[in-house]
């Protein structure tokens, strides 16, 4: 057990070793190379040699020490037998599913917060927790633009932080069925149903499942970059409701996560206008944070978040510096949150709480303890400001547009969608003997060769990407936004991917 000054002395040396890890990243694969079992055969890691030679001590792996060990071996075991088996999504060359935040404010800020931990539930908790966190919110909904309304200072609507996106919609969808069952009470809920389309994250049909309620994904268009269209979503609407069904919500996202498709709020807003107890959550988890810069606040919709959005989410834990976990979202009228959620018997609701003078946040999610995650946003945006807060998201948008203007000029890929934020899509287009006389090729061989690419990419240690599925097309996405990554990265992932891709057709050519 470490006492305060041992405690002083393990620290100095774990940041001094965070320090080295930082200095180190760019030699390390990208990629973990254990192999599936590695830790539990090498614990508890009493031998220097290399992981992967570690012999079985099944007798000590098995349970937790009878004695207490020393901290400086623990703390040695971390850097010998857990640093192998974590991929590293600070590495300048992960260019893979999105960025994750990591800023040292941030690891700074998670040190003190566990320094000093309580489950904030309510505001007497501890007071700066909820305080900080009402203030931090309408700090970033002002620097994202976001109207009055969703601001804590309204007293009408307000901004709090969940785990997650998947947590921030599952809110959404329990207050948006929570308003609709109360304004219509002789509805069943089988008859509810709700919205999404093809290209929506897994976070929209969990929260169905979770809620045992109908979630209905809309099909998309290529012609439409995979954005919803008002008018599917206005003959779903109709459908639905000659079938006797009751659309209740739209789950509308900016930022796909296959291909950073956007969709079309502003048609969205109109096809419900004659279904007005038709909730709109905005879930744009990766994509909402380039709205602190206004040269990107038209393509992510800002003025049809503001119009037309009853919630909406962004995570600052991938792309927004602020390290995991962080999940903002906002909603124009709290009531609709604490109607469904709170906990608090009616003679205890107090003048205060509901004007939001005192706000309780357990009643606007699910769990009752919460972490004090705003001191995260505080430290960090404190220390870069909103201009340090811009660039950051400017390089990751300029350094992917230098990336798809590679692919956009070579005859080897070609670019699916156009590219979104900080993401492209892409995929080799090759002749294939299936190729038809008009000069089209075969969808099949065409996503076999690609699979190939992709194979040989991901076998890769030293650059991460992932794969996708649109529509049908297999592709490969290249999702640019780690703090390190600079040009000199994009050129050397660019000659990575064109040697890949001249192996996969070289071997393509052969079995042929
Ligand atoms: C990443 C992502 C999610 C899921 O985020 P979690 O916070 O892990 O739940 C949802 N939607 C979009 C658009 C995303 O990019």
């Amino acid at each position: 057990m470490l006492d305060i000054e041992e405690f002083r002395k393990a620290g100095y040396q774990a940041i001094d070793r965070i320090c080295d890890y930082y200095y180190s990243l760019e030699k390390l694969p990208v990629v973990s190379q254990v192999q599936p079992g590695y830790l539990r055969k090498a614990l508890p890691g009493k031998c220097s040699i290399p992981v992967s030679h570690i012999e079985v001590d099944q007798k000590n792996a098995d349970s937790a020490p009878e004695q207490g060990e020393d901290f400086q071996d623990i703390q040695d075991d971390y850097q010998k037998l857990i640093l192998p088996g974590v991929t590293h999504w600070q590495h300048p060359s992960f260019f893979a599913f999105f960025p994750t935040a990591c800023t040292f404010e941030g690891v700074i800020a998670d040190l003190y917060i566990s320094s000093a931990p309580n489950p904030g539930f309510n505001w007497a908790c501890s007071p700066a927790a909820t305080e900080l966190e009402a203030v931090v919110m309408d700090w970033a909904a002002k620097m994202f633009g976001l109207q009055n309304n969703f601001l804590n200072s309204s007293g009408v609507g307000g901004g709090v932080i969940q785990t997650t996106a998947s947590d921030s919609a599952l809110v959404a969808v329990v207050a948006a069925r929570s308003l609709y069952t109360r304004k219509h009470p002789e509805i069943k809920q089988e008859d509810l149903v709700f919205y999404t389309t093809t290209q929506t994250h897994s976070l929209g049909v969990k929260a169905g499942l979770v809620l045992g309620v109908q979630c209905r994904a809309l099909e998309v268009e290529a012609e439409d970059q995979f954005a919803l269209r008002g008018s599917v979503l206005r003959q779903a609407l109709e459908e639905d409701k000659e079938r006797g069904k009751h659309p209740f919500m739209i789950i509308a996202t900016v930022g796909t996560t296959s291909s950073g498709a956007v969709d079309r709020l502003g048609e969205i807003g109109e096809a419900v206008r004659d279904y007005p107890d038709v909730w709109i959550h905005v879930d744009a988890a990766w994509a909402g944070v380039t709205l602190a810069c206004p040269e990107f606040r038209e393509k992510a919709q800002l003025e049809n978040i503001n119009k037309y959005a009853d919630s909406f989410c962004t995570n600052f834990h991938k792309w927004g510096l602020v390290n995991f976990d962080c999940s903002t979202l906002w909603v124009k009228d709290r009531r609709y949150l604490t109607d469904a959620l709170d906990i608090t018997p009616e003679f205890l609701r107090s003048k205060h709480g509901d004007a939001g003078t005192v706000v309780d946040y357990r009643n606007w999610h699910l769990a009752l303890g919460r972490r004090f995650r705003s001191l995260k946003i505080w430290f960090v945006l404190r220390s870069y400001g909103i201009h340090g807060f811009q660039n950051y998201i400017r390089q990751g948008i300029e350094l992917n547009e230098y990336f798809a203007s590679l692919v956009r000029a070579s005859p080897t890929f070609e670019l699916v969608t156009e590219p979104s934020f900080a993401l492209s899509v892409f995929r080799i287009l090759h002749e294939t003997p299936d190729s038809q006389a008009d000069g089209s090729l075969s969808r099949d061989s065409l996503n076999e060769l690609n699979r190939s690419f992709y194979a040989g990419l991901s076998s890769r240690p030293d650059i991460l990407l992932t794969q996708t599925m649109i529509n049908g097309t297999f592709c490969v996405r290249f999702a640019v936004g780690a703090a390190r990554t600079t040009k000199k990265h994009i050129d050397e992932a660019w000659t990575i991917v064109q040697d890949e891709a001249a192996a996969a057709v070289k071997k393509w050519s052969k079995l042929q």
